[in-house]
């Protein structure tokens, strides 16, 4: 009897979602499973090229022509059937290759050129004659003796497993612990053979005879250095055993246990409505909309709490920026070594030591950001989407996919609650909410009894101006600002622009430093002396000459937060500054260090980008000070009041959180804007209402959905025609009630040397769409081995 394969194949620019049938070969009959990645020939060349098997049949139709698999990758599946089908959906929806989904759901060391190791985890089973003696077998030389097959049946009895290994970065991280032989029996036998002066063996034993299974550090802090451990193992004191461990990010760090609190009547309303569905299996949506500080985490603690006692699992996603370790603390601290945290901070090592934790099944809770909602987990009982307005929840490369969309996917196919948090929830969530597809949880008030909401007071930069303060601080914030100081009390402000100023201007002839990349001015970097891109990263040193007139009349002007900094230092002398921003933040743990301080009081101010506005919940905190209210403002973005209203409720939230009440300023140009006025008086609900009439007024979503398509190239005309052409297939195939934007140069017409040409579909209903995107798709692989790239993004949450 013959086996068949279907594999999706992974050829960078010609990809297909056709799957290619391969034969199976007789050895590997037993061993090849769905969801494994394998290599095959591929092409004229026969070149060896991997792809996953998706499918498995007794039957082909083209039976002679097909070639043998050439040898398996994976010892076990990679992916599980849910996980398979989650990227056809992903595929289907996001318009990307199915390869593309796979790949994406992986965790990054298993994409990387890897080297394999299988690990001997029962160090007592013949198999080991072929392990070396650390336990290590690497995969090469398993395949060359035969062994795969095997091996693949004692992976599944737990004897041995498959360890990817990058770099060297995450190799098995091993500690030597000491197993004592010393006992009450033997001890008195012991001690008279030691030597009188030899003091360290005598403290050795005595610890031994007390301890035993302790890691080797715990003698060695106790001055029993490495050598006299060594003595202690010839003269046959103990043995030492090596034990495999898990690179913990939280090593050292003492989690203190809490236990649930009393929760209010709104609080303990949304538990019992999720924990209620969660019984029913009912995979319904929640969108639990609560204030800022009203306890909505304490809400996802009780109910994953009661998910883990029913013996399932739980996935808890968090915006990266808000990932922060005090949200770590509150999940480690209730639920213990459940937790497995998945973020960018980790290293790769980190990360992969806490994915296999998931796979092993030995952490049922996940918290981690966006790609998080890949994790392996079986039997989930909840998910959770923290902050679900968040846009960094969209991925902003292929496959262009929401989390959000991916959670309630997930969520329908575990058949369990989905909660979709916020205190300013996306309008495309709460209408939804509106029209009872979701259902609504309200928590309307503070959770502390003590805490009320901050009142915020708006200052119009404008008069500012007029009385001839040119600073960054209005006179009302410097006096707040001064007061916190007098009282040991912290502020924190907020400048949604880094670096030191937004560019530079020759005084003479007016001429501003461009990025030679891209069509967007450079940024002036005090701290390095460097002009930078934000963009591609393009970097040059300050000219000291107008490079256009050779004038020396170069000015700087906007302001980042590097530029506010010293003029707040300059203002407040004595005052502790941090910062907090990308550039004080590239270092890993940098972070959490600036956090660290900041909570421990060691200053009195913390100035940041947005950064700051997500998760900090400080009691001491009792000012926010909001530099410039309109930088998101003036995006060419349809949602650029709603992301002004989130920013600004979320920070203004960070005061005022306990006993001492908080205040807030915020400074614009703009102080009648709707979504400034609106965030003062913290009124979502009304927010919500003017919002939805514009955006029905303008055709955007929620009322419409939206595509964008991008081509790009480094030549403007290619770009364009390109744009121009598949624009008109696009208008030919559409109904009239669809709606086309452009196409148009993208509102920065060119990134990293590429001309950026763009195309907007708002449409209500277009069952035809679907299948001339996806013919664009297909077309894109012809496109790109020309240089042009097709990008589409369907729902894009970034207009530029
Ligand atoms: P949110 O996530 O909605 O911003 P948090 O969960 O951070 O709010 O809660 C704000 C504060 O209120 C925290 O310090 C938390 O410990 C506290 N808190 C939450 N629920 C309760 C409760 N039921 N009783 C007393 N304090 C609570
Ligand atoms: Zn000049
Ligand atoms: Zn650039």
């Amino acid at each position: 009897m013959s086996l068949f394969a279907e594999v999706i194949v992974d050829v960078p620019t010609m990809q297909t979602d056709q799957p290619f049938t391969y034969i199976v070969p007789d050895e590997l009959l037993d061993a090849i499973e769905v969801g494994m990645r394998v290599e095959v020939p591929f092409g004229e060349g026969n070149r060896h090229i991997q792809g996953f098997v998706t499918a498995l049949s007794q039957t082909s139709t083209y039976e002679e022509k097909l070639k043998p698999i050439i040898r398996m990758l994976d010892l076990s599946p990679v992916l599980n059937q849910e996980l398979l089908a989650l990227a056809d959906y992903m595929k289907e929806t996001t318009y990307a290759f199915k390869i593309t989904c796979l790949e994406t759901m992986l965790p990054s060391v298993m994409k990387a050129e890897y080297q394999k190791k299988i690990i001997l985890k029962d160090s007592s089973h013949p198999i080991k004659q072929y392990f070396s003696e650390n336990g290590e077998m690497d995969w090469q030389e398993a395949e060359k003796l035969g062994l795969l097959n095997q091996l693949k049946k004692l992976r599944q009895e737990g004897i041995v497993e498959l360890h990817y290994v990058v770099k060297k970065k995450n190799k098995v991280k091993k500690i030597r612990y000491v197993n004592s032989k010393v006992t009450q029996n033997n001890v008195e036998d012991i001690y008279q053979q030691i030597d009188k002066r030899a003091l360290r063996q005598k403290q050795l034993v005595h610890l031994l005879k007390e301890n035993t299974h302790q890691p080797t550090a715990f003698y060695t802090k106790q001055g029993v250095s490495s050598t006299v451990l060594k003595q202690g193992e010839k003269k046959g004191w103990l043995t030492f055993e090596e034990v495999e461990a898990y690179r913990d990010p939280h090593q050292g760090k003492v989690f203190k246990k809490t236990t649930a609190l009393t929760l209010n009547e709104d609080q303990q309303h949304a538990v019992t409505s999720i924990l209620t569905a969660e019984k029913k299996a009912n995979s319904e949506v929640f969108l639990l909309e609560g204030i800022t500080g009203s306890g909505k985490t304490e809400v996802y603690l009780q109910t994953i709490s009661t998910v883990l006692a029913k013996g399932k699992t739980a996935i808890m996603l968090v915006p990266e920026i808000a990932l922060t370790p005090q949200m770590v603390e509150r999940f480690k601290s209730r639920l213990g070594d459940a937790v497995a945290v998945l973020h960018s901070g980790l290293s790769q090592g980190e990360r992969y030591d806490e994915w296999r934790k998931i796979e092993r099944g030995e952490a049922q809770v996940v918290v981690g950001a966006r790609s998080a909602i890949f994790a392996p987990l079986e039997n989930i009982g909840v998910i959770i989407v923290d902050e679900e307005h968040e846009s960094s929840y969209k991925q902003d490369e292929a496959p262009r996919y929401h989390a959000r969309d991916l959670a309630i996917w997930r969520g329908h196919y575990h058949h369990c609650p989905i909660v979709l948090g916020s205190a300013t929830p996306s309008l495309e969530s709460r209408a939804r909410a509106q029209k009872n597809v979701y259902q609504l949880l309200l928590l309307r008030k503070r959770a502390d009894p003590d805490a009320n909401l901050p009142s915020i007071e708006i200052v119009d930069l404008k008069e500012e101006y007029e009385r001839k303060n040119m600073s960054n601080f209005s006179e009302l914030l410097q006096a707040k600002i001064a007061e916190r100081l007098e009282k040991n009390e912290q502020s924190v402000l907020m400048l949604n622009r880094r670096g030191y100023s937004s560019f530079i201007m020759c005084r003479d002839c007016g001429y501003v430093l461009p990025c030679p990349n891209c069509d967007i001015s450079l940024t002036l970097h005090m701290d390095t002396k460097t002009m930078r891109c934000h963009y591609c990263g393009h970097e040059e040193r300050i000219p000291q000459h107008c490079p256009e007139c050779g004038s020396k009349k170069i000015r700087y002007y906007g302001t980042g937060t590097q530029k506010v900094q010293e003029e707040l230092q300059e203002l407040f002398p004595a005052a502790r500054i941090l910062r907090m921003d990308v550039d004080t933040t590239r270092r890993k743990g940098a972070h959490e260090q600036i956090l660290q301080k900041f909570a421990a009081q060691e200053a009195d101010i913390l100035l940041g980008t947005q950064m700051i506005a997500k998760g900090l919940d400080y009691p001491n905190i009792t000012l926010v000070g909001v530099l410039n209210a309109d930088t998101a403002l003036n995006l060419p973005d349809f949602r650029s009041s709603e992301r002004t209203f989130q920013l600004l409720t979320q920070v203004a939230g960070r005061a005022g959180r306990a006993k001492k009440a908080g205040e807030v300023v915020i400074q614009s140009f703009n102080p009648d804007h709707h979504a400034i006025v609106l965030a003062q008086r913290q009124d979502y609900e009304t927010f919500y209402e003017q919002e939805m009439f514009l955006r029905h007024q303008s055709g955007y979503s929620p009322y419409y959905f939206t595509v964008k398509i991008t081509c790009s190239h480094q030549e403007e005309q290619v770009a364009a025609k390109k744009m121009f052409q598949i624009a008109q297939v696009i208008k030919s195939g559409l109904s009239p009630q669809s709606i086309v934007l452009g196409p148009t140069p993208a509102a920065i017409a060119r990134v990293k040397n590429r001309y950026q040409y763009q195309m907007v579909i708002k449409y209500k209903k277009e069952p035809a769409l679907s299948q001339m995107l996806k013919q664009i798709l297909n077309h894109s692989q012809k496109d790109q081995r020309k240089g042009v790239y097709v990008a589409i993004d369907n729902e894009p949450v970034n207009f530029i």
